[in-house]
Formats: structure tokens, sequence, C-alpha cells
């Protein structure tokens, strides 16, 4: 039998205030001496400070690093923070790209890490996997899973709505990477694990039931939110991989990430992708474009800010972005004719 390694969360706080219990958290995870904030400059505002001030208010020593976006030059600023300094644990405070960078140099570094996202914009915030750009590939590679998440909802309902919405589309998109990884089990006697795949098909059902609450931006809808993007986290940790999260909506928006000049949020693409995908796989397209639609999230071309011939050549793009990952995508003939008609059916582009 092949060994399966599943590294998961220890703590997973959500609520309202719960920023408050960082220096809970920090203690009862054995940390006493010392850590490492990563951050950015406005997220340094909203949470970093917070959490800076309470450590510092027990005696710990407290230093943290302002990184701009996730790329190669700011995961070397904090591993040489992190050489230096050597804390006993990093704090990813922020977005997306403030976490991931955190996740992969504290990986990188052979220290734990704890996120506590100010968005909920994609499931990155409690996965083990990153992406960082400047590295050889487009897309997210294993790191290490979170030791814990304290997700603040008064926090992050005070990011733009904009970002919840997004987080929807990558919860979303489950629907056609569960797809996806069964055809590669299929077809190539991929490792395929059950309880995996169905913990993140029910975080997508779940989102999909409750759009209603979740467009009014408010603490209940949040929540579910959070919690479906936690479950797709843990999802991949119990995966050891991406599998059961990324499939060809992802290839499509990692495309889309290289082609278009000025491209959208990663959830937002990667829900316009699953409609596209899910057309593919012969499942409900439309059900997916109307529980976008009611969300007030992308779901054409132009709604993602890109030009309809950026969509079709990301569609092109896309099964030549991850080679190993078998998806939809490799049971067709991706030529400019047939991705012009599969945006055209599905309404994403004219
Ligand atoms: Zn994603």
């Amino acid at each position: 039998m092949k060994r399966h390694r599943m590294q998961l969360p220890r703590e997973v706080i959500v609520g309202e205030g719960t920023i408050d219990t960082v220096t809970e958290v920090f203690q009862r995870l054995g940390f006493s001496d010392s850590a490492l904030i990563v951050t950015g400059y406005k997220t340094m505002e909203v949470a970093g400070k917070i959490v800076l001030e309470m450590l510092e208010s027990r005696g710990v020593e407290v230093d943290y690093v302002v990184v701009k976006s996730s790329n190669v030059d700011e995961v070397q600023k904090v591993e040489e923070k992190i050489r230096i300094n050597r804390p006993q644990v990093v704090f990813g405070v922020g977005g997306g790209t403030k976490i991931d960078v955190a996740k992969i140099s504290s990986a990188n570094q052979s220290i734990p890490f704890i996120s506590v996202p100010t968005t909920a914009s994609h499931d990155g915030i409690a996965s083990p996997v990153a992406s960082v750009k400047g590295f050889e590939k487009p897309y997210s590679v294993m790191a290490q899973a979170p030791l814990a998440i304290i997700a603040d909802t008064e926090i992050i309902m005070k990011a733009p709505k904009r970002f919840s919405i997004s987080g929807c589309g990558d919860v979303v998109a489950k629907l056609t990477a569960v797809r996806d990884w069964e055809l590669a089990h299929k077809v190539q006697n991929e490792y395929y694990g059950e309880y995996a795949a169905s913990l993140a098909l029910m975080s997508a059902q779940l989102v999909m039931e409750n759009v209603e609450l979740i467009k009014e931006n408010n603490e209940e809808g949040l929540r579910i939110l959070l919690e479906a993007l936690i479950s797709c986290g843990v999802a991949m940790s119990i995966a050891g991989s991406s599998r059961p999260c990324s499939g060809s909506e992802h290839l499509f928006s990692h495309a889309l990430d290289l082609t278009a000049s000025k491209h959208a949020l990663h959830g937002e693409q990667c829900g316009v992708g699953t409609i596209m995908m899910a057309f593919l796989h012969g499942i409900n397209w439309k059900t997916v474009k109307q529980t976008l639609e009611t969300l007030k999230a992308p779901t054409t071309a132009s709604e993602l800010g890109v030009t309809v011939e950026e969509a079709v050549e990301a569609l092109i793009k896309a099964p030549t972005v991850r080679p190993e990952r078998y998806t939809i995508l490799n049971e067709i003939n991706m030529d400019s004719h047939f991705a012009e008609k599969l945006a055209k059916n599905t309404g994403v582009i004219d």
C-alpha cells in the first residue's frame, strides 16, 4: 500500500471577535516566546496590529513583515526574516496573497503557521497549498496546512463584498473539480478519495443552497461561506493534494492569469470556468450560472474584464497549463472553433 499523509489544522475558530483568541490559541498550541507576522499594508491596520499588540502584551517577542503580493521575492524576504529571528510560529494575517506567502515561507523554513484571514476570497485560507508568482508553476503547490485558523467575521465583513462573492466562485468550482478527479481516477487510475471528494462537493452544495443568505453579506451568510472554504481546505489536506478543489475550471483561471492583460479575482474566474466545464461534463451548468448571477458574481468574459479573444485563448491554453492534471479538457480537442462554441453556448461570450 502506498503511504498517504494527511496534515490537518488543530484549531479552527470562526465567529465575531475571534481575533481576541490569538494569544489563547498561541499558548494552547504550546508557544510562548516569539512570533512573526506576515501581513500587508492595509491588513496591518485592520488586523495585523491587533495580533501584534495582543502578543506583545503577553511578553511575546513579535516582529512583522509587510508584503505586497505573492511572488518569489516576497517569499525570500520572509524566509530571510525567519532565518534571522527563528520565531516559533508565523502568523499570516491578510487576504489570500499574504496567507500564501506566510504559508510557503514558513513551510520552507520548517516553522508552523497560523492563518488569520481578513477576506473570504478563496480556499487558500485553510488549505495546505499556496500559489506564488515567479515560480515555475502558475498554480498552487503543496506547502503546509495551517496549524490553526482564526477567522474573525467582524473583520472579514469589513472587506469589500466582492471578495466574499469571489470566495463563492471558488467553492462552486468544486462541482467540476470533483468530476475531473473522478474522471482521472477512471481513465488514469489516479488516487481518488471519496471522503475528500464528498467534503468538497458538500461545501459547494451548501453555498449554492444558501446564496440568498450569503449575498446579504451578513454574519450568518459569511459564516456558511467560511465554513465551506475551510472544509475545502481540509478536503485538500485529506486528499494530500489540491485535486478535490481544483480541476479544469481552475486551469481556465490559471490560463487567464497568463493570457489576459488585466484579470479578475481567482474565485470570479473559477466561477466562470465552472459554468463552461459543467457544460462539458454534462452537468447542470445553468444552475451554476444562476447561482453566480444571484450573487452578482461575473458570469461572462466582459464581466471578468477580459476580451472575447483572451477568454478563447485561455480556454485553448487551459489543458497545457498543468499537463499532469487529467481533466475533461483531455477528452476533447480544444481548438479555437471548439473554444468559441463552448463560450458562446454557455453565454460567456456573445
Ligand atoms: Zn481555488
